[in-house]
């Protein structure tokens, strides 16, 4: 068939070009960043569609994110040149599955409107079985069973099939509270987030024609970030493609990071067992980044030991050195942040000037993002935080939430647990229990209890009233929800403000509460881009990022992990200090796999540069309000020289801020850790050509830390961690301590500082 001109195709170099031609059959194409696997994955689609080989609803696509789904849709609307409609199964692997599940619900024994319980929804519904069971929480909390189910659904085990060796989990008691969990699940026709892979998987695997429907259907299967698939959603692709063998995967071994939820890299490896004759395709050029960029990346990276390995070129032009710069503490770090961005946005250094929609800050961990968040909020600068503590996860969001569930799942148990109280309605504990036990003894949903504890007036007084209210606004609201014509978003006020919740939040007079209640008008705003509530609640079980849509541009701000596949003109990692990246978990780990798995987070983390990517990390730092001191990061050390260029910090080291040296004999003790650490050292080396400064105050503190001669017998001295204490005894390089508060202890002579009192 003669295809259509496809200048799609001119885009691409001649390993993509054959990636994408190769149509039939299973690829796999294993490249490092940035090679245009992505692209090339987008130009295939196109390229389905134009030689005539699958219609739009026929291809099956895989991304990582909602967000990622969207852009793809986006590309291939643009490249053929009208919209991409009819791309109906273009998404993540558990939005793709949620729709399965909707279909074939009855197969797994639920409905097809079953709810899609959130994290806190599981761990209550585990903390009722726990304590049924009569296990102490406190020994046996409901979170570790949580990730242990999850562990077992990620590889795709049901109660039945989970092994023997496992059994053990949680005291012995983990697969009989798995299988009563899921039995409760099913009760309540609700499902976790595991669950939407594992019963497909389970669906497929039990109804061989069901399956064998999909394998038609499906003509041709693309799979994005193949290196991040866990053992269910292998299986669920392996079975979906068994009968065509049409798919292609794209992925990169060294931007493997989600193995702590179960992914397994080994997947790739397999590929081509699984699928033999299998085409594997190469792409070496990199199109993303300038050669230094690169080549702090691969020089990072080289460090790993389990790598299939590959070479990596470009021909951009040589660029900017990757920047490094410490800081004080991590406020510093915000702040000198902040300003680079205000600069680089105006183009004052030296720099063509860069929208913030084009920079981003990447972190390791999220409790970092509020040092930026605030100092932005503070100057002013706008920003979106992507991923972290989402507005779907706020109390009052989550309240009106369970107000929309219950209304379109009138079986959501949690849910009527979560409204039945709130507002207050003089429904406690004791009415709550007489609901459950009415609903138990007749085998109904909580709703239908009530119902019944209504109608035979089993609890007294205002309660009674209050509930038989409740119930029946319930029920109007569920009418309201099906009638025809009937406006979702004025079904959510209304319900809102009937159920009395809106007026909770008016009448609280905490400062809390007017931020709450703009929350709430944001919540009803964000309905309008659905067509009625049970697909808003479907969206907001399954999004993973929260950008806000208005205008203006923002610098964005997100974890590494949530990083994977996009790319900035100019990128911040800040926070390389060896205990937050790499993680004190991976550090303390006995096997060098953590380790191995942070290192790929830091070089998903450089290859997201385009032009300009700068590394930072603080001596100090405040962790749930204690400050700590830290040494810098490994990784630093492991960033090739030649590409690097080791920036004179601002403020402390004697620059331009202003801002405060390390004053206090606290400070100055914590710097001490830093000032002598083998890595603030070799920095030191390295930045000979531009000096950096040590700090004015603490110079006369640090120099002489290593020499214990410093010290008599009777010198009052501060530790960070054990406070002020007094010398008693010298012993080689190590002091014995008698500290004021913490008792006696024997350290390093260089981790305590002389304290003038
Ligand atoms: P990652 O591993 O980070 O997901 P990737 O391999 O998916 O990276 P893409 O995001 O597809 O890479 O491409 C990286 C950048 O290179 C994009 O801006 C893309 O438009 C550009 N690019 C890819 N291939 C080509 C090409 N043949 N010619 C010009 N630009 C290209
Ligand atoms: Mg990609």
């Amino acid at each position: 068939m003669a295809a259509r001109p496809s200048p799609y195709l001119d885009e691409l170099n001649p390993a993509q070009r054959a990636a994408v031609e190769a149509l039939d059959g299973p690829v796999l194409m294993l490249a490092g960043a940035g090679t245009g696997k992505t692209k090339a994955l987008t130009a295939r689609i196109v390229h389905l569609l134009n030689t005539g080989r699958a219609r739009p609803n026929e291809i099956l696509a895989v991304t990582f994110t909602n967000k990622a789904a969207r852009e793809m849709k986006d590309r291939v609307g643009r490249m053929l040149g009208h919209g991409a409609e009819g791309m109906a199964w273009i998404g993540t692997f558990h939005s793709i599955s949620v729709k399965l599940l909707r279909r074939h619900a009855e197969l797994a024994g639920l409905k097809s409107n079953f709810t899609i319980l959130d994290t806190d929804d599981q761990i209550r519904l585990l903390k009722q079985l726990i304590s049924a069971e009569n296990i102490d929480e406190k020994r046996w909390p409901a979170r570790q069973l949580a990730g242990i189910i999850d562990h077992w659904k990620n590889r795709a085990w049901t109660p039945r099939n989970v092994p023997a060796a496992e059994a053990a989990a949680f005291n012995n008691r983990g697969l009989d509270l798995y299988d009563a969990y899921q039995d409760r699940l099913r009760t309540l026709n609700a499902v976790d987030f595991g669950d939407l892979l594992l019963h497909v998987v389970t669906i497929f695997q039990a109804h061989p024609d069901v399956l064998e429907q999909y394998q038609r259907w499906f003509r041709y299967i693309l799979v994005d970030e193949y290196q991040d698939t866990n053992v269910a959603q292998y299986m669920w692709l392996r079975l979906l493609a068994q009968g065509h063998r049409n798919i292609c995967c794209v992925g990169d071994d060294d931007q493997s990071i989600y193995g702590w939820r179960g992914a397994e890299v080994g997947n790739i490896l397999r590929f081509e067992k699984d699928f033999p004759g299998a085409q594997v395709i190469r792409l070496e050029q990199n199109y993303r980044s300038t050669p230094h960029i690169l080549g702090a990346a691969s020089g990072v990276i080289a460090a790993n030991q389990g790598r299939l390995g590959k070479t990596l070129w470009t021909d951009a032009q040589e660029g900017e050195k990757v920047r490094l710069i410490g800081h004080w503490d991590g406020e510093e770090e915000a702040r000198w942040i902040g300003e680079e961005i205000e600069a680089m946005q105006r183009g004052t250094r030296g720099n063509d000037p860069i929208s913030p929609d084009h920079m981003a800050i990447l972190v390791r961990a999220s409790h970092q993002m509020r040092a930026f968040e605030d100092r932005f909020l503070t100057i002013g600068l706008p920003y979106r935080v992507i991923g972290g503590p989402r507005f779907y996860e706020r109390l009052e969001i989550r309240d009106a939430m369970a107000y929309f569930r219950i209304v379109v799942s009138p079986d959501d148990d949690l849910a009527f647990e979560r409204i039945v109280n709130t507002p207050k309605r003089g429904l406690g504990d004791k009415a709550q229990q007489i609901i459950q036990r009415a609903a138990r003894d007749a085998g109904v949903t909580l709703l239908e209890g009530a119902r019944r504890v209504v109608s035979d007036a089993q609890i007294g007084g205002k309660g009674l009233a209050e509930l038989r209210r409740l119930v029946t606004a319930v029920d109007q609201w569920h009418a309201r929800a099906l009638a025809p014509g009937q406006s979702h978003i004025e079904l959510a006020e209304q319900i809102l403000d009937e159920s009395g919740y809106t007026a909770m939040w008016q009448n609280d007079k905490t400062p809390e509460a007017p931020g709450r209640l703009e929350n709430l008008k944001e919540l009803v705003k964000a309905l309008e881009q659905f067509e009625n509530l049970q697909g808003f609640l479907e969206h907001v079980a399954l999004i993973m990022d929260n950008e806000t849509e208005d205008a203006a541009e923002k610098v964005s701000i997100m974890t590494l992990h949530a990083a994977k596949g996009l790319e900035f003109q100019a990128v911040f990692l800040p926070g390389w200090e060896d205990g937050l990246f790499p993680s004190q978990r991976s550090m303390d780990e006995s096997g060098i796999k953590g380790l191995e798995e942070e290192r790929r987070l830091a070089y998903v983390g450089i290859t997201r540069a385009e032009r300009i990517c700068t590394i930072s990390f603080a001596a100090n730092r405040r962790v749930y309000g204690q400050w700590q001191s830290a040494l810098p990061s490994r990784f630093i050390d492991e960033l090739p020289e030649e590409h690097v260029d080791v920036l004179t910090p601002p403020g402390l080291y004697g620059g331009g801020y202003g801002a405060a040296a390390p004053s206090t004999v606290e400070q100055r003790a914590a710097s001490a850790n830093v000032y002598n650490s083998p890595g603030w050292k070799r920095l030191q080396e390295r930045s000979a050509t531009r000096p950096m400064a040590q700090p004015r105050e603490s110079r006369n503190v640090v120099i002489d830390l290593d020499a214990v001669s410093s010290f008599s017998i009777g010198d009052r001295v501060f530790h960070q961690k054990f406070g002020y204490g007094t010398v008693q005894g010298i012993e080689g390089d190590k002091l014995d301590v008698a500290f004021d508060k913490a008792g006696p202890k024997k350290l390093v002579a260089r981790f305590v500082v002389a304290a003038e009192q």
